[in-house]
């Protein structure tokens, strides 16, 4: 993390501000967890500050301290808007480009508040007055636990310890990815110490299942299949199967990475369909030298990491299918024989 960050950060928070805490659409355990950890370090400190998501995420977040106090655009417009627009600060945390904030975009662009971006994916957009970006970062917990070390050691406390551990397992996979590093377990050893309980939230993130979820496995699984002659595999799940167990929101979330389970394969995919937003969604997964990030940017209007992605399609499930297999087609060269 750079010196000046952290000055210009503390220079910004020298007197009470109104802050407005941003993750990304659809939040995951970490920009949940990094953003619920920021408002209560930022509220121990005398600022007001308010946690705002453009939509609803999985219910096996919802046990996050301070999560019943998220305000969500899809439920109160009018209040999202109005902490928007009295802000003076807006942190944009676990993301890197606006868009990714979906229909607050535009009224975070037009924003006077200063601009304070955390985020660990790869080529942030350039919107941020105030930027701590680091790709080789496990997750944006991560980097909060740096920043409020920096800011105030001694804020640190069990609420704080439980949303940042919740955010680094996930993000890690349990601490199992290679952006998994041995800072990245210092940290959540101190997390643990400060009170976080992993068995506990293992359990709750990962054994919360509802039925609907296994149906949904069940049926993605028997939909996998294999590009001939390559390390590829990719899935797919229609509206139409979605609903036919009756889908909650959240149900495939690390689908994907069953692909991966799979000896000698080395890039995984996923593909699932929005009917009311008249889009696929896309889910990419890869093991090792092969970048899923330049993947997703080049054929599928999105990003991520090196190893996860994501990105989209407005064409039909067929249609996606097929450019999928031609894009494969066209980056084979950059992945082994199988
Ligand atoms: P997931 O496949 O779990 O939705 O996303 C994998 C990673 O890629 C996450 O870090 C997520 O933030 C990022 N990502 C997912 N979809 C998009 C997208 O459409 N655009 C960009 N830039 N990043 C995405
Ligand atoms: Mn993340």
């Amino acid at each position: 993390m750079k010196k000046h960050f952290i000055s210009a950060l503390r220079k910004a928070l020298e007197t009470p501000k109104k802050i407005v805490i941003l993750p990304h659409r659809n939040a995951d355990g970490d920009a949940l967890g990094s953003t619920l950890a920021l408002k209560h370090f930022l509220t121990q400190k005398k600022h007001q500050a308010v946690v705002l998501s453009a939509n609803d995420y999985p219910s096996f977040l919802k046990w996050l301290p301070g999560e019943t106090d998220v305000l969500k655009y899809t439920q109160t417009p009018k209040q999202v808007r109005e902490h928007l627009h009295k802000a003076d600060i807006i942190f944009t945390l676990d993301f890197n480009a606006l868009s990714r904030v979906e229909d607050l975009t535009e009224l975070v662009k037009k924003s006077d508040a200063l601009k304070i971006m955390i985020d660990h994916h790869e080529e942030p957009e350039d919107y941020a007055d105030l930027q701590y970006s680091d790709p080789s970062m496990s997750s944006t917990c991560e980097m909060v636990y740096h920043v409020i070390k920096a800011l105030d050691e001694k804020e640190f406390n069990q609420t704080i310890a439980q949303c940042l551990y919740t955010g680094i397992m996930t993000d890690t996979g349990s601490f199992r990815y290679p952006s998994t590093t041995s800072e990245t377990h210092q940290a959540v050893a101190h997390l643990i110490q400060l009170g976080a309980d992993s068995a506990s939230i293992h359990q709750q993130v990962y054994d919360s299942a509802p039925f609907s979820r296994l149906k949904l496995l069940g049926i993605t699984l028997f939909n996998l299949k294999k590009i001939p002659n390559l390390p590829i595999v990719f899935m797919t799940l229609t509206q139409k199967e979605l609903e036919s167990c009756e889908y909650q929101k959240g149900d495939t979330e690390g689908f994907v990475n069953y692909g991966l389970s799979l000896e000698g394969i080395v890039f995984s995919c996923i593909m699932i369909e929005n009917e009311s937003e008249g889009k696929i969604k896309m889910s990419f997964r890869s093991q090792g030298a092969f970048s899923v990030n330049d993947f997703a940017r080049t054929y599928f209007d999105g990003g991520g990491h090196h190893n996860a992605a994501g990105g989209m399609s407005m064409d039909s499930m067929k249609t996606t299918v097929d450019r999928f297999k031609k894009a494969v087609e066209e980056i084979k060269d950059q992945l082994d024989a199988f």
